[in-house]
């Protein structure tokens, strides 16, 4: 029943809702180090996962759960596990399934931490090869007997590529390993990886799903449904008697758990909280991101990248995979550098800030932040250049917000 009815209304009513101890609305917030148990016998069955129970929260708080549970049954996954950020999310799954000697193929134009993983996985000796698409041809060329996982945004930011979620995932099969998606950007309500060939998905939920811009967090969902070969994916072997839920208790019981990067219950908390309003909130800011877009194109010497703009590379992937959304985030190229900070500096409602998905709208001239490290190849690769200007489009008022950027943008001309 629960995939017939509509996202807004699993959100707030789905299989984990309202199931909590004393009947209340939201779950409570469980700010505790430990549970305490009346006795001895119980606590050890609680060890042994012979009953349900929590101990110590960095290994269960049901606040956490609660959270899991939400995101989880959002995303068609088979189980979830919340981390303290988007970082601690990616880089425990990669080390759930990698070891030393193993390989990653990732995608370009990712995440500018993610990148900086990648390279201090090399020094745990773990190579990541890097695909500029990661389309059927470029995996086949790069799989390597030691390839354990592809690694991709299913929307890269700034740069706007999408992934071909079948594509890559058919490739990847074949090569019998698992596609794992950063979906950060997308959110579950513009796309559910899982149900279109991921195996594994990864948030920030510092970003849209909490929404408010007031706590950091991450969590990774399995489908549960990867064949894991533990002759060949031996991160797992230990494993191996839970076949396809074997990454999932590895994390779990396992490298999560030791890697100690639990979310607070607090995060968890307004995150879950947050959650609630994502179906309204992306309608929103997508609308307002498609007439920002279209109003910015329209000006003398500015050149708009967004999804649902005809002339977009990835146009195609809005009705394909994107729930006929462009998403939060577009960019502009303003013609100098001393233009785009002469916009930036001009506008009214936009806050300068170096985060995306928040509820108001956010600029930020990337290659003088974001990428000021990165050199000018690794910059343009990224879709980023000199006078690029990303917006992280929020829910102001339509009206108020593309008359600001326009306001701004004609101001601009005259210094
Ligand atoms: C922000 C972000 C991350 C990192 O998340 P944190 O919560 O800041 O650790 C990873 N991937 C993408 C696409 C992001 O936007």
């Amino acid at each position: 029943m629960e995939d017939k009815i509509g996202f807004c209304t699993k959100l707030l009513h789905g299989s984990g809702a309202q199931r909590y101890a004393q009947r209340e609305i939201l779950p409570p917030i469980s700010q505790v180090t430990a549970f305490s148990y009346e006795s001895m016998e119980e606590l050890e069955k609680v060890f042994a996962h012979k009953s349900m129970g929590y101990a110590y929260s960095r290994i269960g708080n049901p606040t956490l759960s609660a959270f899991e549970q939400k995101i989880c049954e959002l995303e068609g996954g088979m189980g979830a596990v919340s981390c303290s950020s988007g970082m601690s999310a990616i880089s425990s799954a990669l080390l759930a399934i990698c070891e030393s000697g193993d390989e990653i193929i990732a995608g370009s134009g990712l995440y500018g931490g993610s990148i900086d993983l990648f390279h201090d996985l090399e020094k745990l000796g773990i190579h990541t090869r890097f695909a500029d698409r990661l389309d059927r041809e470029t995996i086949g060329s790069l799989v390597t007997e030691r390839t354990r996982a592809v690694f991709g945004e299913l929307i890269s930011n700034p740069s706007l590529t999408v992934l071909d979620l079948e594509e890559a995932s058919e490739a990847a099969h074949e090569a019998g390993i698992p596609l794992l998606v950063d979906s950060t950007t997308a959110t579950p309500y513009l796309a559910n990886p899982l149900r279109m060939g991921a195996d594994i998905v990864i948030h920030s939920t510092s970003k849209y799903i909490n929404g408010g811009g007031n706590a950091i967090g991450g969590i990774i969902i399995d489908s549960g449904h990867f064949p894991w070969n533990f002759e060949k994916h031996t991160a797992l072997s230990e494993f191996r008697k839970y076949g396809r839920m074997a990454f999932l208790l590895r994390l779990r019981a396992d490298l999560w758990e030791n890697l100690g990067g639990c979310m607070a219950p607090m995060n968890a908390f307004l995150s879950f909280i947050g959650a609630d309003t994502l179906g309204l909130r992306m309608e929103r800011i997508c609308e307002n991101a498609d007439a920002l877009a279209r109003a910015l194109n329209e000006e003398e010497g500015i050149t708009v990248s967004y999804l649902t703009l005809p002339d977009h590379p990835c146009h195609a992937y809005v009705e394909k995979q994107l729930r006929g959304y462009g998403g939060g985030i577009l960019t502009f190229r303003a013609g100098s550098k001393e233009r785009a900070f002469r916009i930036i500096n001009h506008l009214k409602y936009a806050l300068i800030a170096s985060n995306i998905g928040d509820l108001r709208t956010l600029v930020i001239h990337p290659a003088s932040t974001l990428y000021v490290h990165s050199g000018k190849e690794g910059t343009e690769a990224a879709g980023v250049f000199e006078d690029t200007v990303r917006v992280s489009v929020g829910i102001e008022d339509k009206e108020d917000l593309v008359a600001d950027f326009i306001n701004a943008v004609r101001a601009s001309r005259e210094e």
